[in-house]
């Protein structure tokens, strides 16, 4: 099964053409506070992400990878901050005040 990006409106594919462009893809944190501040970053209605879920690099600022080693990694604690999001949707400000560490 192919990866596809998580983020909204985004319909980058895992595969030889994104690959060339430079994109890379990134699984979701397996550590839950981080994983629901990407869930919350998305903000897709009951999108649950899996164990598999990726979201590709257009979604993170240059500065969020480490590109030092051979393989292109997101540095520690970063989460997408980077969407195209529909007028009525994008509401500056949102994200920050989520209760991620609620519940
Ligand atoms: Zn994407």
């Amino acid at each position: 099964m192919p990866d596809f990006c998580a983020a909204f409106g985004c319909s980058n594919e895992r595969n030889a053409k994104t690959k060339e462009q430079g994109i890379t893809f990134h699984r979701f944190p397996k550590d839950k506070v981080k994983r629901r501040a990407w869930t919350a970053a998305l903000r897709r209605r009951n999108f649950v992400p899996n164990d598999r879920s990726v979201v590709c690099s257009c979604h993170f600022n240059s500065e969020d990878f480490d590109r030092t080693g051979q393989t292109t990694r997101l540095k520690e604690g970063v989460t997408p901050s980077i969407f195209t999001f529909t007028d009525h949707l994008s509401k500056v400000g949102v994200i920050d005040n989520l209760p991620l560490y609620s519940a």
